[in-house]
């Protein structure tokens, strides 16, 4: 039986998947560079990979393989696994499941810093904060030093956040963040200086990290090249999915890791470099071949296996008008008389109605609502489309939007635990404090404060001085949190217990207080999944579960349901059927960006990796009336868009278009002049009342 699974790889994926693996030795191997195109095979390729290192006597315990989500990660172990059991049988078991260190560069940092925490002076008990957290940090921070009073057109918390969030990614100084990305800010400067550093102060004090902290930590510790040399000799593999998303931080540790490349591999397309404004930079990958004492080897795709040829000729065409990129060309083989559709619909409202009708047409003809997703660039352009889908009873998941997390009372839930595992979190500690009747900001803060001040805080807060109006609030709130510190319950049980203390208080803060309490049984559902409290804390920050249909929570995995998808977030996968909404001028490209050409090309970009999700069946809708919620001191407004720029008049011929509903013209154009009054009397009235 042996290497089957190989005669399924065409000549250049199977030339990469054995590259460097002899008889016997799987160690030692060059550098290894696969740069392809979407759906040339590159996750499977990777897959395949690490298969075979294993079936040719690797340690799955030293391997690690990094993916883009968690999500990802799970999907790739889950066909490490498979092919392992197609070759080894029984043995597989164990072997695949020892492949531990497979996650995202976030979790996989946390896991590195905690455990050589000591060496580099740190609490391993640390806790992590998510972007929210990080802000009303920033937020806190802000308000202390006095610049949100003083100055009222001071930087918002969140954009503070995102100016010292690229200032760390991209590695550079803030003058030049400021002036390429925030010119408006320029003037703070010196604010923003001292902000950043009482930022920095505070996240040590507290014992927290960010997310930015897990990558610049654990890039730290690279420059050390004796915990480098511990960290790197963890593992004989390293392998990289979608590499061309990385910025130059993950470099650094990727590259620290295994200075002279051996067992390097990793694989990406430059064509769907989506995340510079996340400080990614296509330039790790174009620079990985010459990045080593010994060259890569460099491999690429051809193949698509993935689209019909119809839709990856108009892929093709909106990438290869980009200014720069690394020349590819991919062919399928998969024939289809079906062209992919353009479709001209009248506004948001008429978008969710004609997805609505093909979705369920799509089903009728035997595609699973699983098997198709609707992308969009901004989480909130999916609002009428949630609201038509519920109406049609259209159950539904959503990827990269509000997160099961986000909900106040999963957040309260979570405060409770995190502030129990680290005391000095001060923010989750000024939320939880709140909860309770009597406590507010100010007597918050003031226990907090001496609670920051002493070694042991946990005693200080047994101690303090209750606030003066919280009753017997306050002591079940200090035992609640002193008998999680002693973990007597036990994990998982104690997510039961903080939701038996927290019931009560439940009714008093929150609306809705039955299904919100269905949502608390859930994350002790979720819960239940981990192996500890501290993996379950990092899991849920850095990745958490995607709000679905029913408000919150997981989806039961027998059921059918729609996906809903930012494009960001849909990055490495693929649906039978794909529609993707307000594919106009002013949403895909933005028309928020400086309209330099970079950023054009990576609004291209976006496209591209949008279309090229789609397997069979690709339905791209172009409103004539786009909404855009109120940016810049501008109210929400409806503007008349055009189709984007990216698909030229020229390119027509690849797509059928066609304009929905049918209405015949004349009832089309009273329709239209009746909506129109509706418009005018509306932009009337608003203008009366300013
Ligand atoms: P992306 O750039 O979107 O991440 P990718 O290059 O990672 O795409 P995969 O997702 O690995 O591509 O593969 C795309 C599809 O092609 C998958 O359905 C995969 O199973 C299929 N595929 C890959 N290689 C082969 C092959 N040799 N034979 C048949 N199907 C293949
Ligand atoms: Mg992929």
């Amino acid at each position: 039986m042996g290497d089957r699974y190989l005669d399924r790889l065409n000549d250049a994926q199977r030339a990469a998947v054995t590259h460097g693996v002899a008889q016997g030795t799987t160690t030692g191997a060059p550098p290894l560079l696969v740069i392809a195109g979407a759906g040339s095979g590159k996750t499977s390729t990777l897959a395949h990979r690490v298969a075979h290192l294993i079936v040719n006597g690797a340690d799955p315990r030293r391997i690690l393989l990094m993916t883009f989500s968690r999500r990802a990660s799970a999907e790739m172990a889950r066909r490490v696994g498979r092919i392992c059991a197609q070759v080894l049988g029984n043995r597989a078991g164990p072997m695949a499941d020892a492949l531990a260190w497979t996650g995202t560069f976030h979790g996989i940092g946390a896991r590195i810093i905690r455990a050589h925490a000591e060496q580099i002076g740190l609490d391993p008990a640390f806790s992590i904060h998510d972007r929210e957290d990080s802000a009303d940090l920033m937020n806190l921070t802000r308000h202390e030093l006095g610049f949100s009073k003083t100055e009222s057109r001071f930087p918002t918390k969140n954009t503070c956040l995102a100016i010292y969030s690229r200032a760390i990614n991209a590695e550079q100084p803030l003058g030049d963040v400021l002036l390429k990305h925030y010119p408006w800010c320029a003037g703070w400067q010196e604010q923003l200086k001292t902000l950043f550093g009482a930022y920095v102060a505070a996240k040590q004090a507290q014992n927290v990290l960010d997310y930015d902290d897990l990558l610049l930590v654990w890039a730290q510790m690279m420059g050390d090249p004796v915990l480098a040399a511990q960290i790197g000799d963890t593992w004989d593999h390293v392998l990289v999915d979608e590499y061309q998303d990385t910025n130059r931080l993950q470099a650094t540790i990727l590259l620290g890791m295994k200075p002279d490349g051996t067992g390097m591999t990793v694989v990406g397309d430059d064509a769907q470099s989506i995340y510079a404004f996340r400080s990614a930079t296509v330039r790790n990958i174009l620079d990985f071949p010459s990045a080593f004492p010994i060259p890569a080897t460099v491999l690429t795709l051809d193949r698509n296996y993935r689209s019909t040829q119809p839709i990856l000729a108009a892929a093709n065409a909106v990438i290869e008008q980009a200014s720069e990129r690394f020349a590819k060309t991919l062919w399928t083989d998969r024939e289809s008389e079906a062209l992919p559709r353009l479709v001209c619909v009248k506004d948001d409202a008429d978008q969710a109605r004609y997805i609505v009708q093909r979705v369920l047409e799509e089903r009728e003809q035997g595609t699973a609502l699983k098997q198709q997703a609707v992308l969009f660039r901004a989480s909130h352009h999916s609002g009428s489309l949630e609201v038509e889908l519920t109406r049609h009873n259209i159950p539904f998941v959503k990827f990269g939007g509000l997160k099961f997390l986000d909900s106040a009372h999963v957040k309260d839930v979570l405060a409770m635990l995190r502030f129990a595992e680290n005391p000095r979190d001060r923010v989750a500690g000024f939320r939880v404090m709140q909860l309770l009747p009597g406590v507010g900001p100010t007597s918050a803060r003031r226990v907090l404060d001496a609670m920051q001040a002493t070694p042991d805080p946990l005693a200080t807060l047994a101690h303090a001085t209750p606030p003066a109006r919280a009753g017997a609030g306050w002591t079940g709130f200090v035992a609640m949190t002193q008998g999680l510190r002693t973990r007597t319950a036990g994990w998982p049980s104690e997510i039961g217990l903080i939701r038996h203390w927290y019931e009560p208080h439940l009714e008093r803060l929150h609306e809705g207080a039955a299904t919100r309490l269905a949502d608390l049984r859930q994350l002790e559902q979720i819960a239940g999944g981990y192996p500890s409290r501290e993996r379950f804390l990092t899991d849920l920050t850095l990745d958490p579960p995607d709000a679905t249909s029913d408000q919150a929570g997981v989806p039961r995995l027998d059921e059918d349901y729609l996906i809903l998808s930012t494009i960001h977030s849909a990055k490495g996968q693929e649906w039978r059927g794909v529609f993707v909404l307000n594919t106009v001028d002013g949403c895909i490209p933005s028309d928020l960006g400086t309209g330099e050409t970079e950023e054009i090309d990576e609004e291209r970009r976006l496209l591209y990796v949008a279309m090229t999700r789609a397997r069979d069946s690709l339905d791209l809708i172009v409103p004539q009336r786009f909404h855009i919620h109120g940016q810049h001191g501008l109210g929400d407004r409806h503007v008349y868009a055009a189709r984007t720029r990216f698909i030229g008049q020229d390119m027509l011929p690849l797509f059928e278009t066609r304009a929905w509903p049918l209405v015949p013209p004349e009832d089309a154009t009273r329709q239209e002049a009746a909506r129109q009054v509706r418009i005018d009397m509306a932009a009337r009235l608003r203008a009366m009342w300013k």
